[in-house]
Parts: structure tokens; C-alpha cells; sequence
């Protein structure tokens, strides 16, 4: 749904112009340095991109699924990195808390996620439990301090982004050490500066330089009850699944974009290389493959703006968001390894062929976080099957 026709299309036009003119042009210095330069973070904190999926009565814009949808293709033309500085406070960082917390856990977080001064994570994988995220071991025990029920959280998670440089952890620990399945399962709001957390060196990763992944250890690290999501302990598995499962829908726009940029690419290097005398673009095998990538973009395009409209008129997406995650993420792996084809050595080699070997190790990750393909099948076939 889009509410304003107006402000939506200046939005998609600043972001347009934030990737074409800030964003790209660093993209050499992100991969260089492994970060994002602190004055473009915060250009994008001053446009308002930390803040887009959170509520206009806690200081961000307050954008519907579908509006979120596009906003995220748009910036995600621009290496990942960029979207995945602001991707946990209009993602999985806030959309806990959003979701399920209480009055006063909104209060104290939104407002900061939504101005960019705290980058938030979300902390649901560990060593042992990724697919099977119910299979976590982390462990929230009660410890009363006074009068005050306190619980104690020991555990390690991995690979949470955003980890290294967040100041507010969603951490998923079991406060039922009886039930171990998703009922026993609480999510805790733990600040950065809680003693006993700590974060770990930045993993080693294939692509997406510049958005800093890592391990959190929580060492007796003690809450209140207070900042358990929603204030009701044993809930957290649930407020993990809708978080997620709005986030399936943004994480499919967020692999249309990059899609989008690379055939864009291809597009401009077929008319300028030439073998056997033509253009390469006048050779119909490679014409194929450009037509391939423009199919699964539109399709995959159709799909999501389908199911964000849907979510906004309040149906049950839980189904269509695997969907669209499933075949956004296995289209853009499609779409960056036919451009790496049409490249040819110039799509292998970064010094020729600019950002087309940036983007085809960027985008491999979309197939595995956030469910796998493999899960996201199952979960399909599960559903259906009913
Ligand atoms: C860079 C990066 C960033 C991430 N960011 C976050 C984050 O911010 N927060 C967070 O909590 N997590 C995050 N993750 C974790 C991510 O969601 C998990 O990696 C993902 O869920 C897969 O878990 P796994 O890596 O343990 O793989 P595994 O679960 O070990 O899976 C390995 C293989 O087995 C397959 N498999 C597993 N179970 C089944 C089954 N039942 N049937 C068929 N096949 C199966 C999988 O599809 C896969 O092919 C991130 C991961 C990475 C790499």
C-alpha cells in the first residue's frame, strides 16, 4: 500500500540519488577499507534511511510493507553493505520490539534506532542451532538481586551482522530449561554495555565488505525482566518467526536490486564489447541471457509487491513470504551468475570488470541467512500440503 503517491515517489528519488551519486562511487574504498565511510552513515542517517519501517509516532517513517518493499530495491542497486548499515533498524534490529514489545521498550529503543544513534542486531543463530534455531542452548536462568526477578543469559551466537557496531542485541535465550521446544524460547533487549556481553573478531567473509558480521558471548550476563520482548517470557520464538517473517519479504526486495544493477551493467557492456567483429549484445545466445534476467527480475519483482500489498491489507502472508524469499534470492544468484558469463573475464577479474565479481560474492549470501533455500522449500511444501 502506498499511503502518499507524492512522497513516496521524492522518497524513491532521493535514495535513486544517494546510490547513484554517494553510494557507488565509494563502493571501491568500501571494499577496500571494510567499512563504510562515517560521513556517508551519516548522510543516510540525516535522509531518515534508519528509520523507515519504524512507526512516525517513534520518530521514523512509518512505511507500509510495500513501500519498505521498494525502498529497499532502490538502495540495494548500491554494494550490500549499504543496506545492511541501516538493514537491522528497518529490519530484524527493530522489528521485534515493534512487533511485540511493551509501551515502554518502544519508547526507550525506537526512537534511537530510528534517528541511526544506536545500530541494532538481532541474535538467534549459535554454533549448533541455524536451520534448527529452536535447537538454541543459550540460556536465561532466574537470579533474584533484592526484590527484582533478574535472569542470568550465558550462550554464544554467530554470525549476527551488525554485531560489531551494534549498541542493541535482541538476544534469544532459553528461560525454560524444561521445555526445549519454541515455548521455553525468550527474547531479551541487552544495551552494548551490559557487563558480561562481548562481541568477537569480525567473521572472514566471502563478499559484502563493510558490513561487519560477528559472534556475541553473553557471560553471566544479567537482565530484568523489564527488557524480555513484550515483558512475558516464553514468547520470543513467536515474536522471532514475525519478525521474520516481514523480513523475508524485505530480504526479497533486497535481492531485486542487485539484480536490477547487474543486468543494467550487462546491458551497457554488450553494446561496447565486440568479438568477431559485432557487438556482443548482436549475438543471439547472449541475447538469451539477458532476457532470462529481465523474465525473473519482473517475476520476482510481481511477487514481492504482491505479497507486501497483501501483508498491508492484513492478510496472512506466512506462506507467500517464503515464497518470495525463496525465488528472490535463487533469482538473483541466477541473474549474477549470467552476468559474470556475459562479462566473461572482465565479470571474473574486479580491476576490468568493476563491480560485476563484487556483486556475484555479495549476493550468495541471500540463499542461506534468514532460512535457507532448503528450509524455505519445506516450509513451502509444509503449507501447502495442509
Ligand atoms: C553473513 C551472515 C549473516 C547472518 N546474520 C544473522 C543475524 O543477523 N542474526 C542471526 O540470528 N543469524 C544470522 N545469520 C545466520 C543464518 O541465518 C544461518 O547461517 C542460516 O539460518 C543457516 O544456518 P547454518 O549456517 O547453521 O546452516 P545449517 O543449518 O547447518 O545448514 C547447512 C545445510 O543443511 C541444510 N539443511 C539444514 N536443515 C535441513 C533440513 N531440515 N532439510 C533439508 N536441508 C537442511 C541447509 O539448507 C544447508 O544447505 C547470518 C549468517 C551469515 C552467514
Amino acid at each position: 500500500m502506498i499511503q502518499d503517491s507524492t512522497l513516496n515517489t521524492q522518497r524513491l528519488d532521493d535514495i535513486r540519488q544517494f546510490v547513484r551519486e554517494i553510494a557507488i562511487p565509494a563502493e571501491a574504498q568500501v571494499v577496500r577499507d571494510n567499512e563504510i565511510p562515517a560521513h556517508i552513515v551519516q548522510i543516510m542517517r540525516e535522509r531518515g534511511y534508519f528509520g523507515w519501517s519504524i512507526p512516525r509516532e517513534y520518530g521514523g517513517a512509518g512505511m507500509t510493507t510495500e513501500e519498505l518493499a521498494l525502498a529497499n530495491i532502490e538502495l540495494s542497486k548500491a554494494a550490500t553493505a549499504f543496506r545492511a548499515r541501516a538493514g537491522t533498524n528497518t529490519g530484524i534490529g527493530a522489528e521485534s520490539i515493534i512487533q511485540d514489545g511493551t509501551l515502554e521498550q518502544k519508547q526507550e529503543w525506537l526512537p534511537k534506532l530510528a534517528s541511526g544513534e544506536v545500530t541494532g542486531c538481532l541474535a538467534l543463530t549459535e554454533p549448533e542451532a541455524g536451520s534448527d534455531a529452536t535447537a538454541l542452548k543459550a540460556s536465561a536462568t532466574p537470579a533474584m538481586t533484592g526484590s527484582a526477578q533478574q535472569w542470568r543469559i550465558n550462550g554464544t551466537k554467530r554470525y549476527i551482522t551488525n554485531a560489531p557496531i551494534a549498541e542493541l542485541f535482541t538476544v534469544f535465550a532459553r528461560t525454560d530449561p524444561e521445555d526445549l521446544s519454541h515455548r521455553g524460547i525468550s527474547a531479551f533487549l541487552i544495551p552494548r554495555q551490559t557487563p558480561g556481553l562481548s562481541t568477537g573478531p569480525e567473521h572472514r567473509k566471502m563478499g559484502q565488505s563493510g558490513s561487519p558480521v560477528s559472534e556475541v558471548y553473553l557471560e553471566d550476563v544479567m537482565a530484568s525482566s523489564e527488557q524480555i520482548v513484550g515483558g512475558v517470557p516464553g514468547k520470543g520464538f513467536a515474536t522471532a518467526m514475525k519478525t521474520l517473517n516481514k523480513q523475508r519479504i524485505n530480504l526479497a526486495a533486497l535481492c531485486i536490486g542487485p539484480a536490477m544493477r547487474l543486468l543494467d551493467e550487462a546491458l551497457a557492456h554488450v553494446k561496447k564489447r565486440e568479438q568477431f567483429g559485432k557487438q556482443i549484445g548482436e549475438f543471439q545466445l547472449v541475447q538469451a541471457m539477458l532476457a532470462e534476467c529481465q523474465v525473473e527480475i519482473s517475476a520476482a519483482r510481481s511477487l514481492v509487491l504482491e505479497t507486501a500489498r497483501a501483508r498491508d491489507n492484513g492478510e496472512d502472508v506466512t506462506t507467500q513470504a517464503s515464497i518470495c524469499k525463496y525465488y528472490a534470492s535463487e533469482m538473483c544468484g541466477r541473474v549474477a551468475d549470467r552476468v559474470v558469463q556475459i562479462f566473461g573475464g572482465a565479470g571474473y577479474c574486479a580491476d576490468i570488470g568493476g563491480p560485476i565479481e563484487m556483486l556475484y560474492r555479495d549476493v550468495r549470501l541471500f540463499r542461506l541467512y534468514e532460512g535457507t533455500s532448503q528450509i524455505h522449500l519445506l516450509n513451502i511444501a509444509k503449507r501447502i500440503m495442509k
